[in-house]
């Protein structure tokens, strides 16, 4: 990583994409992880897999307006089967969670720093096919199974990792999210509690009491992505 690179607090909260280029797909990721992104691709290339990114830079709004549909009951919110949640029957808190276990804060979203991208193999997919994003299309057999098979004996040896590899209890596992390590510990250290939630303090945000009121734990275990055993 460069030593010039400076990371600041309205890039760390996805409230600036000024540093940032388009890529393939018109999503924008940061300039300092194309090289090891491009040295992946073409890794997974030489083995007949393609490296497509679904998704990568997101903004604050765009979070805030997915985050605050779903606490309104304008989209969707899923359970762990897939199945779509009755947010009516959960308490505030239970809602909150239920929404977090797929979808983070605006403010703390790692696809707002441009190291963070969810990818998918353009070359495995049949005429037509939608990518889902989901743990049935990265298992063996799925349709970008091959592509998670060529990650899993890759990603060690490169720069980018899976954060959300395992299910720690907070966030739903996804195989398919990668961040671009050098350049996330950064974000990471500038996205403090404090930073975090003056932004949301200020924010116009559904359920903001409940978050504040849980933001030490909300922050501890989905943006530090610490394990925790009871929910
Ligand atoms: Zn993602």
């Amino acid at each position: 990583m460069p030593s010039e690179l400076s990371v600041t607090e309205e890039q760390a909260l996805g409230l600036d994409d000024r540093h940032l280029v388009v890529v393939e797909g018109n999503c924008k990721i940061h300039p300092t992880a194309l090289p090891a992104l491009q040295s992946l691709t073409s890794i997974c290339g030489q083995s007949g897999s393609g490296l497509g990114i679904a998704s990568g830079y997101r903004s604050f709004e765009r979070q805030l307006a997915i985050f605050n549909a779903k606490a309104r009951g304008e989209r969707k919110v899923l359970d762990d089967r897939g199945c779509a949640v009755d947010l009516k029957c959960l308490s505030v808190r239970e809602q909150l969670f239920a929404i977090l276990r797929f979808s983070a804060l605006p403010g703390a979203s790692r696809h707002h720093w441009g190291s963070d991208m969810d990818v998918f193999d353009p070359m495995a997919m049949p005429a037509g096919y939608q990518v889902q994003l989901t743990m049935a299309e990265c298992e063996e057999g799925g349709v970008f199974g091959a592509l998670h098979r060529l990650l899993d004996e890759h990603l060690p040896h490169s720069e980018f990792y899976r954060p959300y590899a395992r299910d720690l209890g907070a966030i739903a596992p996804e195989p398919w999210h990668l961040s671009y390590a050098p350049l996330a510990r950064a974000y990471e250290k500038v996205l403090t509690r404090d930073l975090l939630g003056d932004c949301l303090q200020c924010a116009d945000l559904a359920l903001k009491p409940v978050v504040m009121r849980h933001l030490d734990d909300i922050y501890r275990r989905f943006v530090q992505l610490e394990s925790c055993s009871e929910k």
